[in-house]
């Protein structure tokens, strides 16, 4: 194992499961996942952090009502993959938060308040927060209590390793990074400090409203700038859509809702030039076929098609709690199926959704018979980003918790597995694991090429 040790100041700042929405919704039916998400939410540990202050697309933190209540979602939510789920987790979890937060019944200056102090006792959020993060940087180096510690020079030496790995074999293995106020411009940097090679992930904007602000000019090209600043190829972003939308919804109300921010996104995507745009296929929350959802999604996405150029839709497998679509390889193919133009469809396999929904990943054979079944079903062509992340549990559970690679009940055989199998090569492939180890587990990862550890040759001597 290489050693662990540097936290940096981007992923300390997200990894909160919470499920926001202000709308109410009566959808009993999802009872039973909503449960699984409240205790989830209350059994998180205590260092369990606020998710970003905001993905807004101004540097300015907005004040308007679209951010009244914006917290970025963590990708531990995965199951939230319909907006009626998103809305009943939204409402539980408030309960379940009781002090934390009251709708209504305050003013927006106090609400805005209230949650400062809270992401402030979460010791997470906030500029103040990033800076004494800077900060203490160094510091939380040497006190980190997971594993060995590493030095600069042997951070440096690792990343010279990962350099070689990466280009050579064009392992592209990165993280979802926040970029808080300062805007999706700064998303490549964030990802470059992060220790991301080559590829990563982030939000389009505010995860929590369906009318999300336009990007500027100046925030366009400021981003493509700093992506071939910090050697970022636009085919190895992968942005992640927002989960508010559902496009197998039956409800033509609620599905146009979700087709307009689709489209936005979509057109984000364009104009960055990020040609992946990954999102969850939806849920048929209990009101329609699951043959009629997959249909609907593909028609949306035909769509999205013909309005954009370029961009690619990415379906992300799902855990496959609630009425989600995904959580088979079937589902996927199916969807595929239906669009039109087959370049511009794509599938990110996330390993904790496959897991969770079933797939056992746990050794090299299960690996290679679960993939052989992908490669049969939908066919690694269409294989576009993958999702790294350990399960906290059990395999088939359909319950959608991240985990730190090694720590969870899938394990690291599968990781061992992906960094060493050709199928699994140009394509951004990236981490949405808890507790801020990214920079670690993404040097943990690359020394799992060639199944050997792959170390600093400082640290041998240790
Ligand atoms: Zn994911």
């Amino acid at each position: 194992m290489p050693p662990r040790g540097t936290t940096s100041k981007f992923f300390q700042k997200k990894q909160q499961r919470d499920s926001s929405s202000e709308e109410e919704s009566s959808e009993a039916s999802e009872e039973e996942e909503i449960k699984t998400r409240v205790t989830r939410s209350k059994t998180k540990p205590s260092t369990s952090k606020k998710a970003s202050s905001s993905t807004s697309n101004k540097k300015k933190k907005p004040i308007d009502e679209d951010d009244e209540d914006f917290e970025v979602l963590s990708f531990s939510e995965e199951d939230t993959s319909s907006e009626e789920e998103y809305k009943v987790a939204k409402k539980k979890n408030t309960k379940a938060k009781a002090t934390t937060k009251t709708k209504g019944s305050q003013s927006k200056s106090t609400r805005t308040t209230k949650r400062k102090k809270k992401e402030e006792s979460d010791s997470s959020e906030g500029e103040e927060e990033e800076e004494q993060q800077k900060k203490k940087k160094k510091k939380t180096t040497k006190s980190n209590p997971n594993g060995p510690k590493l030095t600069e020079k042997q951070r440096e030496e690792m990343n010279q390793i990962i350099k070689k790995i990466g280009e050579s074999k064009k392992l592209f293995i990165g993280c979802h990074v926040s970029y808080g106020s300062k805007g999706v411009e700064t998303a490549p940097i964030a990802a470059y400090e992060t220790g991301c090679y080559g590829g990563f992930a982030f939000f389009l904007g505010n995860q929590k409203t369906y009318s999300q602000k336009e990007y500027t000019d100046k925030m366009v090209s400021t981003f493509i700038e700093n992506c071939k600043k910090y050697n970022y190829d636009p085919k190895n972003l992968l942005p992640h859509a927002s989960y508010l939308i559902n496009l197998a919804n039956p409800d033509q109300t609620k599905l146009e809702k979700s087709k307009t921010l689709f489209l936005s996104e979509y057109q984000k995507c364009e104009r960055l030039g990020a040609v992946r745009y990954n999102f969850h296929p939806g849920s048929t929350v209990g009101a329609t076929t699951l043959e009629a959802g997959c249909k609907q999604i593909a028609e949306c996405i035909n769509w999205a098609n013909e309005q954009t150029v370029g961009v690619c839709s990415v379906l992300e497998c799902t855990a496959g709690g609630g009425h989600s679509i995904g959580h088979k390889f079937e589902h996927l193919k199916m969807i595929i199926d239906h669009v039109e133009d087959k370049n511009r469809v794509g599938v990110c396999l996330d390993t904790c959704h496959m897991f969770a929904a079933g797939y056992d990943l746990r050794t090299q054979e299960g690996c290679e018979k679960v993939f052989n079944e992908f490669d049969e079903i939908v066919g690694f062509k269409y294989l576009k980003g993958m999702h790294l992340n350990d399960s906290k549990v059990k395999l088939g559970t359909k319950k959608d918790r991240h985990e730190n690679l090694g720590k969870g009940h899938l394990g690291i055989e599968v990781f061992k597995y992906i960094v060493n199998n050709e199928n699994f090569r140009n394509i951004p492939m990236v981490l949405e694991t808890p507790e801020g180890l990214y920079a670690d587990e993404i040097q943990e990862l690359y020394s799992y090429y060639n199944e050997k550890e792959v170390k600093p040759e400082s640290t041998i001597d240790e």
